[in-house]
């Protein structure tokens, strides 16, 4: 089969959305599915979709142009702010966006009147992350200027964590997102319908004891394709951490020494440099390189390790194991290295393992982890 690619289980992610949302339906809270880590890949938004997500989500309208063109109608949300220049298209292929500027909520009012629809605007708030975001002082007025601008809705108020810094939010700013929220509706008529509390990183709270208050969705991505809760880097109970696998050919597999010898310049003779080298071990160069993913977020089968990695090549040390050249690797990918992973045009992408019709995922057994030939 082609290499590099990487193997999408869509049971697993179904199965993955599905107990996320039973959890947080438990505690009052909707989930709105992330698509941008997959490039908008329409099979994983159908596999969200059939988990029972209420809506899809995007950063880039390219990706979400990208699942109306495969026949996805369910509502779509931008959530990174709309470009200027973006505008008519949002207006045409997004139902929502969350914005921060006035200046392009009037353009995108403007464009829905040209389009005669209406358009849902959800206010991002800053509460500490500092990448985008309304500062709380200035809410109020942005609310009034969405609910006085024909052809814009205003449907509610959002805020980001960890998405910059690697910080969780906190009972306290829940709360003062929930104030937020009191004070839109005081000001400007019951608006907040939705009160999106964070993406991944917010399930900590979300899924704890202390109570929700205003908030009622969280916007999800990392957790769903992949299991883990971003701020800890662990796997979350009851997900499966494995949806995703990248594979890559051994182009090549010999023994050689660790560390390069230093060669010292004439005129560094003499210098004495500390290299360390424990002799010749087993190299293996694989055909991924970082214009397929990002290397360092790879976790490869235990016994191999990584070295390095160029644009085109990726360097492991194989230990004992002896794997030849033409055999495949199996590896794991964290979100930074699976955003990059889909998104790479050289990277096929192998959809596998639809749910079956009773919606019992059934494992196909242990896939081998290398495959010696
Ligand atoms: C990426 C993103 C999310 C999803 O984040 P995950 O950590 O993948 O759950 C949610 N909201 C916004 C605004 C984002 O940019």
């Amino acid at each position: 089969m082609t290499t590099p690619r990487v193997e999408i289980d869509l049971g697993k992610i179904t199965q993955n959305a599905r107990c996320l949302i039973r959890r947080l339906g438990a505690r009052g809270l909707t989930v709105t599915g992330v698509t941008k880590a997959v490039c908008g890949h329409p099979d994983v938004a159908e596999a969200m979709l059939t988990g029972g997500v209420v809506g899809l989500a995007e950063s880039r309208l390219s990706n979400v142009i990208r699942m109306r063109a495969a026949g996805i109608g369910c509502p779509i949300s931008m959530i990174r702010a709309p470009m200027v220049e973006e505008a008519k298209e949002v207006i045409r292929y997004c139902d929502a966006s969350y914005n921060t500027e006035k200046s392009t909520i009037r353009k995108l009012g403007s464009h829905a009147r040209d389009e005669g629809t209406e358009h849902h605007v959800i206010l991002t708030v800053e509460m500490g992350d500092l990448r985008d975001g309304i500062m709380p002082e200035d809410l109020i007025n942005a609310a009034a200027l969405v609910v006085a601008t024909p052809g814009l809705a205003l449907k509610g108020i959002a805020a980001n964590f960890a998405c910059m810094g690697n910080v969780a939010p906190t009972a306290n700013d829940m709360a003062l997102l929930s104030r937020l929220a009191d004070q839109v509706d005081g000001e400007c008529g019951p608006y907040a319908v939705l009160v999106s509390g964070g993406g991944s990183a917010n399930l900590a709270w979300a899924l704890g004891d202390g109570s929700t208050g205003r908030i009622n969705n969280l916007r999800l991505g990392e957790a769903i394709l992949l299991g883990i809760d971003p701020v800890s880097g662990q796997p979350i109970d009851g997900l499966h951490t494995d949806a995703f696998a990248l594979f890559a050919e051994v182009i090549e597999a010999r023994l050689k020494p660790s560390a390069m010898p230093t060669r010292p310049s004439p005129l560094e003779y003499g210098k004495l440099e500390l290299v360390s080298n424990v002799g010749q071990i087993n190299r293996s160069v694989l055909a991924l390189g970082r214009q397929d993913t990002d290397a360092s977020g790879l976790v490869f089968p235990s016994g191999i390790g990584f070295i390095d990695a160029t644009s085109d090549h990726t360097v492991v040390d194989t230990g004992k194991a002896h794997v030849s050249v033409g055999s495949e690797i199996k590896m794991e990918m964290n979100y930074s290295a699976l955003m990059r992973a889909m998104s790479a045009p050289d990277v096929e992408k192998v959809v596998r393992h639809a749910l079956p019709e009773n919606g019992v995922y059934k494992d196909s057994g242990p896939r081998p982890l290398l495959r010696l030939v």
